[in-house]
């Protein structure tokens, strides 16, 4: 054994991609969330079904001197659910409590360092506006603008563990993920993001069939392999750099070239039809100077190599379970 780790969010798609990994790396890994992973059996030595807004829960899973904590718990989605406005309470009440008691917890227990998720959802919606040049270089996230509840919780929590940092000697570690995607990830039922959504219809469609696009298509995003965003998550937190950083591809596409780019690796025609739908900001990409600097790292797989992983998952899915995939 290399270590212990405590994952929160382990039954999430990044935390139980992260605790194969770190079981891989030769950790004991204890796993918490209000659920298993939905998608295949998680490997943690330990796995608690809780609830960690609960204080009570939180001090019973941090109940030792663990090398490695990553804090990923928390409550979200994609675009259908934080951009409508519906969930905006649950949201923020939700994620805050949970950062709030494992910040307090792990300082109390004596705990150096934490790794938190944040996304590039804090930052400001203002310079998001041209397609062609998202500005998401860390430092512009001031003075604070997210176009979501969602983000502005996020960064409320960057600054609650940079706090502990300041005022406890803690040694917490900030990541800013930009759009994560891969295999064993929300597919279906209105919790997906774009490119599982994406691949969804398009393994739906005929050849030469039409699907839905929320927006015009043309607003662009960068997405990130999953296997790239543990690779940063843990050099993160293993290094000397606290952060704010991005983690996120640089490869800036737009929806409509993505749809393509499905369409391609699915070898089909498809045809989009543009609908209303929650969309977020117009542009946004990565910026990984910051990173590259202060890692010595930074992604560098396509994005075509991971959509072919994930295409290939979620047309087994869809094979599987197409009731569930139409609904
Ligand atoms: P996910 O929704 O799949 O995982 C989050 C997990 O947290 C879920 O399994 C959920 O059950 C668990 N959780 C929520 N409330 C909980 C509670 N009260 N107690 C215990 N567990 C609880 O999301 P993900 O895509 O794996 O994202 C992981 C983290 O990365 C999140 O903090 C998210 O905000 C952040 N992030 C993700 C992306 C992305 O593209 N996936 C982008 C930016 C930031």
């Amino acid at each position: 054994m290399v270590g212990t780790a405590l994952v929160c969010g382990a039954g999430g798609f990044i935390g139980s991609h992260l605790v194969k990994r770190l079981k891989d790396e030769g950790f004991w890994v204890r796993g918490v969330d209000l659920s298993l992973p939905a998608y295949s059996s998680s490997p943690a030595d330990d796995f608690v079904v809780a609830d960690l807004r609960e204080r009570d829960v939180v001090e019973a899973v941090i109940d030792r001197p663990f090398d490695e904590i990553y804090q990923l718990a928390a409550d979200m989605g994609g675009a259908g659910y934080i951009f409508t406005g519906e969930h905006d309470a649950d949201i923020m009440h939700n994620s805050a409590a949970i950062n709030l008691n494992v910040t307090s917890v792990a300082q109390r227990r004596g705990i150096a360092r934490i790794f938190y998720s944040s996304s590039a959802c804090i930052y400001p919606a203002h310079n998001q506006l041209d397609p062609d040049n998202p500005l998401c270089v860390e430092d512009s996230a001031y003075p604070a603008a997210p176009d979501s509840e969602y983000g502005w919780e996020k960064l409320f929590s960057e600054r609650l563990f940079l706090a502990y940092n300041r005022n406890y000697g803690m040694q917490n570690r900030i990541a800013r993920y930009h759009n994560v995607f891969g295999p064993e990830g929300t597919w279906t039922g209105g919790k997906e993001k774009a490119p599982a959504a994406i691949c969804r219809k398009v393994a739906m469609a005929a050849n030469h069939g039409t699907i839905d696009i929320w927006g015009d298509g043309q607003q662009t995003r960068s997405f990130l392999y999953v296997d790239e965003c543990l690779e940063g998550t843990t050099r993160l937190l293993r290094s000397s750099f606290e952060g704010p950083v991005n983690i996120g591809s640089e490869e800036m596409v737009s929806i409509n070239q993505l749809v393509d780019l499905v369409a391609d690796i699915a070898g089909k025609t498809i045809h989009k039809n543009h609908i209303a739908g929650p969309l977020g900001v117009r542009g946004r990409n990565s910026d990984n100077t910051l990173v590259g600097e202060q890692l010595g790292w930074k992604p560098s797989q396509t994005l075509r190599a991971g959509l072919e992983k994930t295409f290939a998952w979620i047309e087994s899915q869809v094979d599987a379970a197409p009731a569930k995939a139409a609904e």
